[in-house]
């Protein structure tokens, strides 16, 4: 056991040393400072390996709950092996529900995941692109989980997790194998397996009136993150859903701003893992089509 920790650590730290966090907009400028860091000209830098996810990745499409946490669950992955994040603290930097994820996925790591089992301390380095320097984030930068927050996260991660047996997949099933039975027994009543949860669409408002997750930056309430709710999020029910497919057109209940969407043509299909010998998927199936709506 021990030295497979030990494998780990060291294929994790070959694998990557630095993740960036940023808006997919700035991907031209990301990609200037990854080249400039994996050089090493950075001031009192040597040279890095520079990991960050490419633009188009998150696309338009308007995510299910499941979707969305099945992304977080990759990007979780993605992130772990780096023993740097850098932020690329542009003003727009908080406005996503995205980027929060990252930051909520590096308490999560710090709480419960990886450094605690293996310590493996991760530097949080807020970078300021209109200066062009850096600097150590605050000790308490991060948002700080509750406990609870940390269960619903692992719980997210272990049921939307399109991988399955790495090492992360099974870290994430431990995590939820310490729920007492008492715990198990209500655990497929779970809004993780709810038809809203697989099937209702969440229509993100993009108006800076609705748009307010991140108005309290790096403070964000992490509730209404974990959850998609609060002002800017909107689930569509299937009944909505199905008028909307009619028109094409989907309203933004507090602003009225129209969304144009369609249903697009290659779906998502998941397979669902088995436990205790049965599929796992909401009609005890274990491949299942997932609808996908695309903005246009
Ligand atoms: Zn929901
Ligand atoms: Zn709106």
């Amino acid at each position: 056991m021990k030295a497979s920790i030990a494998r780990l650590t060291q294929s994790r730290n070959q694998s990557g040393q630095v993740f960036i966090s940023y808006r997919s907009k700035y991907n031209s400028q990301v990609s200037d400072l990854k080249n400039y860091l994996e050089s090493g000209k950075f001031p009192g830098g040597q040279p890095k390996k520079v990991r960050y996810f490419p633009p188009g990745s998150l696309s338009d499409e308007i995510m299910t709950e499941h979707r969305r946490w099945q992304i977080v669950s990759m990007i979780d992955r993605y992130i772990s092996p780096a023993n740097e994040v850098w932020l690329y603290e542009t003003d727009d930097y908080y406005d996503s529900w995205w980027t929060l994820a990252e930051l909520a996925t590096l308490d999560y790591q710090r709480r419960s995941g990886y450094e605690a089992d293996q310590k493996i301390p991760k530097s949080l380095k807020i970078f300021n692109p209109k200066t062009k320097t850096v600097h150590d984030a605050p000790d308490d930068y991060l948002p700080v989980l509750s406990n609870q927050q940390v269960k619903r996260i692992a719980r997210w991660y272990a049921n939307c997790d399109a991988g399955s047996g790495g090492p992360e997949g099974v870290t994430h099933i431990r995590r939820i194998a310490q729920i007492p039975l008492i715990g198990r027994l209500k655990y497929f009543n779970d809004h993780v397996w709810s038809k809203e949860f697989w099937e209702y669409p969440v229509l993100e408002c993009a108006n800076p009136k609705c748009k307010t997750i991140g108005q309290h930056k790096n403070h964000f309430n992490v509730d209404d993150f974990l959850w998609t709710r609060g002002q800017g999020f909107y689930h569509i029910t299937p009944k909505e859903m199905k008028t909307s497919i009619k028109s094409g057109k989907i309203q933004c209940p507090n602003c009225k701003a129209i969304y144009q969407f369609k249903e697009a043509v290659y779906p998502h299909y998941q397979w669902m893992p088995l436990r205790m010998g049965r599929p796992t998927g909401p009609d005890g199936t274990s491949l299942i089509k997932l609808p996908t709506y695309i903005r246009l």
